[in-house]
């Protein structure tokens, strides 16, 4: 298996795109986190942890994770313990790192990121240029959030 990382920017948001490839460069599962005005949207998988903060750490003031799932979570720990606030959604809080939230297959697929803790996630959140909402948006995982800035139609939410 070899972890595929790749970088992009639509209209001002970076994006960053992950996932594993294997059985001759099948990759099943993509996942995305977004970067913009300092606000990351969640952390990416543990398995590209090197490759996601080379592109993004210099540049995030704050991170909201979307929701607990370890391909949305994965370098939450760093981050957290760089002094960064980290905000999540109450429900998904305990949930976040560490083996009870990782079962095997996704461990495969994801790797095993490390517990750490967040802080409960307003219902807006400022950045230097923006003032976000967070939708709470639960049916993937009861944690769900999405990040709304109307102003600009962006509504990001880094499905699956
Ligand atoms: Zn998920």
């Amino acid at each position: 298996m070899v972890a595929v990382f790749a970088v992009g920017i639509i209209n001002g948001v970076t994006q960053l795109r992950m996932g594993t490839t294997f059985w001759g460069g099948f990759t099943p599962f993509l996942v995305c986190a977004y970067l913009v005005d300092g606000l990351l949207v969640d952390t990416g998988n543990y398995k590209s942890r090197q490759e996601f903060c080379e592109a993004c750490d210099n540049r995030v003031g704050q991170v909201v994770i979307t929701h607990h799932h370890e391909d949305h979570s994965g370098t939450g720990y760093h981050f957290a313990k760089r002094g960064v606030p980290v905000l999540a959604h109450p429900i998904g809080i305990p949930l976040l790192g560490g083996a009870k939230a990782c079962p095997l297959y996704r461990q495969l697929f994801w790797g095993k990121p490390p517990a750490f803790s967040a802080q409960p996630a307003p219902e807006s959140l400022d950045t230097e240029h923006y003032s976000f909402k967070l939708l709470r948006t639960p049916g993937h995982s009861p944690d769900h959030l999405c990040v709304y800035l109307e102003k600009e139609g962006w509504l990001l939410c880094p499905l699956p």
